[in-house]
């Protein structure tokens, strides 16, 4: 790593937390380290940054004096989605009734300079903020919108605290006596006061909230290895991130660094544009997202993985509450009541009947760096767990029929298919004697418990098949061209696809 400048500079997304960030990856840019080594620049050929575009659109429109900037393509989902926000924009703040603000271009930033260097060795702090900057002609007042997909995702006190600050004691320019922060929602329109207040509120309210998050967040070196890794710039000497070169297969450091998962690539088979446009994290049709059936699946991979996650927990028995569901998944009651049935079976192939105590990691994200494709694999068992010194890999899938074998189980699964794969190369440690990828499946009338060797040869070269069958296509692209077809119908963001008209799917 480069010596530290003695400048840290940090924002609201310094205090974001979560499994999207590295904490570690956070502080480091916080500081501003560039490492000996930076990490190769390949851009995507289309924008990746779904909220890119609206920014600069507001730009070109707010500050006449700029160049257009010609920035990379935008794939036609996005186009879609920057005029639907746009729209939104433009109706919440019609033009001409600013209520008197006119935007400001320079960004405003919080700016503390020490005589001493610190304990961290700092000299100099700089707190920013992201979003659309206005202020009163007399600048007394000033007001930051911070944009947002959906209001219902509020910002947190921290935040909150961190963008009042900015706003009123940013420079450049003269410091208002009155500030506003407002978060507006691209997908409704809808616009949630955070802050009103004189400089003296913001302080006070940074005081409480905003430094020690802050401060925290500088200090914190906790390495969290996942989707942060494909823009961070510490990969090459991160100590945290496991290498697997060779895992999917694929000789080509060309093309752009990215994730992929087995979603990613049940989505990609499904339709390139699908996977692209939910990589973009555009705002999905909930009635999709959110169907009955669905959530039913995800209360009960959430009732199973409470109960495993119980340090020392016994095996699950049979008895299961009637109201089994936590209340984040309200569901209709014969989902409620098919969900109990299947739950029922499930203690009868309980995990930790053979699980060595306390060694069962409920759902733990695993990333591997495969350097031979630059891509950056990550996925989710629902449990690993060990089994004497050998770890078991257990997958649970619900059925609402009975269940019909499948002939190949790895044909179209790519979770099993990565799992054999990385229990083969030994990714994960521990003995090979018992190792093996566990597939139970509930269904209302009993549970199968299917089991894969992933040392057998045979299970081996059909995994890896399908892994290629599920990555080879998706990792040349750089079009993510839709394909309209039946998986229309289902798709989360046809409302962002102009072939989704031509397709039937619903819009
Ligand atoms: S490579 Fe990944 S784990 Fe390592 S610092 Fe970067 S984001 Fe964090
Ligand atoms: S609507 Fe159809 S064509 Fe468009 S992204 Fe979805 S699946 Fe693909």
């Amino acid at each position: 790593m480069k010596p530290f400048s003695g400048l840290i500079r940090v924002s609201m997304a310094t205090l974001a937390s979560g499994n999207y960030h590295c904490p570690a990856s956070t502080a480091m840019k916080a500081r501003l380290l560039e490492p000996v080594v930076p990490p190769p620049r390949k851009p995507d050929r289309l924008e990746d940054f779904a909220l890119g575009p609206f920014m600069a659109a507001l730009d070109q429109a707010d500050f006449p004096f700029l160049e257009v900037r010609r920035g990379r393509p935008m794939h036609d989902g996005l186009r879609a989605w920057t005029e639907h926000a746009l729209t939104m924009y433009r109706r919440a703040f019609p033009a001409g009734a600013e209520s008197g603000l006119e935007p400001v271009y320079a960004p405003w930033t919080r700016t503390v300079e020490l005589r001493d260097p610190d304990h961290r060795s700092a000299r100099r702090y700089e707190i920013t903020a992201w979003g659309r900057r206005l202020a009163s002609p007399d600048n007394r007042i000033r007001e930051l919108r911070l944009p947002v997909y959906r209001i219902s995702r509020l910002k947190n006190s921290a935040e909150r605290s961190v963008a009042a600050l900015v706003a009123a004691t940013g420079s450049p320019g003269p410091l208002p006596e009155h500030v506003r922060v407002l978060q507006f929602g691209l997908l409704d329109g809808q616009v949630e006061p955070l802050f009103s207040g004189s400089p003296q509120d913001a302080q006070m309210l940074f005081d409480e909230h905003g430094r020690s998050g802050l401060e925290k967040a500088v200090d914190n070196n906790d390495y969290r290895p996942g989707s942060a890794c494909v823009t961070c710039k510490y990969t090459a000497a991160c100590p945290a991130l496991p290498r697997a070169p060779g895992l999917l297969g694929i000789t080509d450091r060309t093309q752009p660094r990215r994730t992929w998962s087995p979603s990613n690539g049940r989505a990609y088979r499904a339709c390139p544009a699908r996977d692209h446009l939910r990589r973009l994290n555009l705002p999905k049709d909930h009635r999709i997202d959110h169907s009955a059936s669905a959530d039913r699946g995800r209360a009960i991979h959430h009732f199973l993985a409470d109960r495993h996650r119980v340090p020392a927990a016994p095996s699950c028995d049979p008895a299961v509450p009637e109201q089994w569901n936590a209340v984040d998944f309200v569901l209709p009651e014969n989902e409620r009541l098919l969900g109990a049935r299947l739950l029922r079976q499930h203690a009868a192939v309980c995990p930790l009947l053979h699980a060595r105590t306390g060694s069962a990691k409920v759902e733990p994200t695993l990333t591997f760096h495969d350097e031979n494709a630059d891509v950056f694999v990550i996925t989710t068992p629902d449990l690993l767990y060990l089994d004497g010194d050998s770890w078991v890999w257990r997958e649970v899938k619900t059925r609402s029929r009975d269940c019909r074998r499948t002939v190949d189980l790895l044909e179209d699964n790519p979770q099993l298919s990565l799992a054999i794969l990385l229990l083969a190369r030994g990714e994960l440690g521990g003995s090979r004697t018992r190792s093996r990828v566990e597939l139970e499946i509930l269904h209302p009338d009993g549970v199968d418990l299917e089991i894969l060797d992933p040392f057998t040869m045979s299970v081996q070269v059909t995994a890896r098949q399908v892994l290629e069958d599920h990555l080879r296509e998706w990792h040349a692209d750089r079009d993510y061209a839709p394909r309209p077809g039946i998986e229309c119908g289902r798709c989360e963001v046809a409302r962002w696809c102009s072939a989704a008209s031509t397709s039937g799917a619903e819009t």
